[in-house]
């Protein structure tokens, strides 16, 4: 069997770091053929020497010229060197490419997995923010084309597993369940929470932006959204459920009573490989699940006033539009100005909750009017937090 092409956009990223690894591993039915990055222009170098991909992207244009530059000094050939978001779709759309990996962080990926799904791509998507801005789009488009979406984050991979055991007809609801993240038995005052104490994430190992997410529960927010379009059901059908172990990566219930949940290590390795070997399963050379390790797996309910972020998420694609497209870029710049120290902790929640109060929702946007409510929000959001600070 040939191999099956792979190009991954953000490949320095934590999420992109592990697909090569999958791909290093299964080198035998993987092949890489594009990376595209941000800035990191020193771990892409070892990317290409290790990988030998046809064509790379590199964001920042006087980046792209340092590593034209070191290419040539390693007398490395490459086939195309490209850069800024022209770069991104250039390797989304490589004709020698069958799956491309999202991997980049936030609005970013909007647009090269339009082009990729144009181009007939199969979509692994770990990059949420590109269903939570767009999804209605987005999955109209690979209906159209029928592209599948194969989903990366941990808990729409087990859904996506657990969906496998019945027909759409037959679930009851999706049980998508979350660590809690650092502060779920914070007593303090959420006030005087420091960026390197939110940066701690008890259970997962993730970027800066997905760890600030996790700990105002955000990120279980933009979750939701993510389920909705992912699964086509409707957010009442979507159950938060804390799980401060991390073992069940999510369940699913059936008409009947039944709950299918998946389990496995709190390793991004895993959902990664299963997307990329989808239909079939191959061995990994993770560590064993030790059930006999795990003393308890415990279930809690979300505490919605200490965490109001995880309600946004169900107003926002309870109204649908622009809405979530709103709450997502008014949650980026609210998670850099709190990583910039510019506001405090329990200032977050209030500054998304004030632009999505500001916002006109459009209904059944299209792209531009996407592009156009996120180029809004965060304006507003950065006078909001002027505002505050
Ligand atoms: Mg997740």
């Amino acid at each position: 069997m040939s191999k099956k092409r792979i190009a991954i956009l953000g490949s320095t990223g934590t999420i992109g770091i592990n697909t090569l690894k999958v791909c290093q591993h299964l080198a035998n039915d993987l092949e890489v053929v594009g990376l595209a990055v941000h800035g990191n222009i020193d771990l892409l170098l070892d990317q290409i020497k290790q990988f030998h991909p046809k064509i790379v992207s590199v964001m920042r244009e006087d980046r792209k010229q340092e590593l034209t530059h070191k290419l040539q000094e390693s007398k490395l050939n490459i086939m195309g060197i490209y850069s800024g978001i022209e770069g991104l779709v250039k390797v989304a759309t490589h004709p020698e490419i069958d799956t491309v990996v999202v991997a980049t962080v936030g609005a970013i990926g909007l647009l090269p997995t339009l082009e990729a799904i144009r181009a007939g791509k199969q979509i692994a998507l770990a990059n949420k923010e590109v269903l939570v801005m767009a999804g209605e789009l987005v999955m109209k488009q690979a209906k159209e084309k029928k592209v599948p979406i194969l989903p990366i984050d941990s808990e729409h991979n087990a859904i996506f597993q657990c969906l496998m055991s019945g027909t759409p007809k037959e679930v009851k609801k999706l049980l998508l369940t979350g660590s809690g993240g650092p502060f779920r038995n914070h007593k303090d005052s959420f006030e005087s929470i420091t960026p390197d104490q939110a940066l701690k994430h008890p259970t997962w190992n993730m970027g800066k932006k997905i760890t600030i997410d996790s700990a105002t529960l955000m990120n279980k927010g933009l979750e939701v959204i993510e389920c909705t379009h992912l699964f086509d059901v409707s957010p009442e059908h979507i159950e938060v459920v804390i799980h401060p172990q991390s073992i069940i990566h999510s369940m699913v219930e059936f008409i009947d009573g039944s709950i299918i949940a998946q389990l496995g290590v709190t390793d991004m390795y895993l959902p990664i490989q299963f997307a990329l070997t989808y239909p079939d399963r191959k061995p990994t050379p993770l560590p064993r699940l030790n059930l006999h390790n795990i003393p308890q797996l415990t279930f809690e309910h979300p505490d919605h006033k200490r965490f109001p972020c995880l309600g946004f998420g169900y107003k926002a694609i309870r109204i649908g539009g622009t809405l979530p497209t709103v709450l997502n870029a008014s949650n980026e710049i609210a998670v850099q100005a709190f990583l910039d120290e510019t506001i405090s902790f329990s200032c977050l929640p209030k500054i998304i909750e004030k632009t999505m109060q500001c916002h006109q929702t459009i209904f059944h946007p299209t792209l531009n009017e996407i592009l156009q409510a996120d180029q809004w929000a965060r304006d507003t959001a950065k006078v909001i937090i002027a505002d505050e600070s």
